[in-house]
């Protein structure tokens, strides 16, 4: 059985935490280096769910997209929901590991699991990675259909590839538009429009779309928006990541078992679709 420690050095050769954002909180929250690891859990959100979720597996460790600190902290009481988390794990003597923005830039990264969970292939990175000869790195991804679908159909192949949230998706444009590219960013992704009307593609995939950088997009060209739950665009990731630490620990021998959660950890939790309106509001 490998200790903790070889299993966070095989996790740093698969996103090394240098590559994440410099204001980023990436690597082991909790855990002892010196532990034996038998069964992990790969999950999006540290939330409480699924620190319980954890205990009731059995695992040594979690491993989350998101941080559970990004920020510093000077408590960890369990009198706080973030330091109930940390005790949680602890107590059960469970690790915590977050491979953030450094998965987000990886080879592959977040979005290749979300284009990978939409059947488009990929023709490269949105902002690609200066530093990757290669490449393959970078944020976002560029893809094409295998074959051209409608905005409608692309945004129904989205709601029925992703695992099902409340919000479910929205679409902004002419439903009858005809898609053959497509940009997709898992996680929250309206910061990269310039980049995104650079690489010319009929339809932008991301999450958390605000009102004014989608308004100005969609003024700005003909772009269609799709957009989905923020989790759901990043739990393709999760079990991208379990087949790749699979995948080393039957390199080394260490008959790991790993689980992937899920819980919805999304916090949109209803939905109520908008009726014919009352008034003469012109959709
Ligand atoms: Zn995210």
């Amino acid at each position: 059985m490998p200790a903790l420690n070889d299993v966070l050095a095989a996790l740093d050769a698969l996103w090394p935490p240098e590559r994440a954002e410099q204001w980023d909180a990436v690597g082991t929250v909790c855990g002892d280096p010196d532990a034996e690891v038998s069964r992990v859990l790969f999950a999006v959100d540290p939330v409480q769910e699924v620190a319980d979720e954890a205990v009731r597996l059995g695992v040594d460790l979690l491993i989350t997209h998101h941080p559970l600190y990004l920020r510093g902290t000077t408590t960890v009481a369990a009198s706080t929901f973030k330091g109930r988390v940390v005790h949680t794990l602890i107590k059960n003597d469970i690790a915590l590991h977050v491979a953030h923005t450094n998965a987000d830039r990886a080879d592959p990264g977040v979005s290749d699991a979300l284009a990978g969970a939409l059947g488009l292939r990929i023709t490269g990175p949105l902002v690609p990675d200066p530093t990757d000869p290669a490449g393959r790195r970078g944020l976002g991804r560029v893809c094409e259909l295998d074959h051209p679908q409608t905005l409608r159909e692309f945004a129904e192949r989205a709601a029925g590839s992703l695992p099902a949230t409340a919000q479910g998706i929205r679409a902004a444009g002419d439903p009858d538009r005809v898609i053959r590219t497509v940009a997709v960013c898992g996680g929250s992704g309206d910061s990269l429009f310039d980049e995104v009307r650079a690489a010319g593609v009929d339809a932008y995939l991301t999450a958390d779309l605000r009102h004014h950088p989608s308004s100005e997009a969609r003024e700005h060209s003909d772009l269609a928006l799709v957009d989905a739950a923020h989790w759901a665009t990043e739990w393709p990731w999760t079990e991208q990541a379990a087949a790749q630490l699979d995948e080393i620990s039957d390199r080394h021998g260490w008959g790991l078992r790993t689980h992937v959660s899920r819980t919805v950890t999304d916090p949109w939790t209803s939905h109520a679709s908008a009726h014919a309106p009352a008034h003469a509001f012109s959709v």
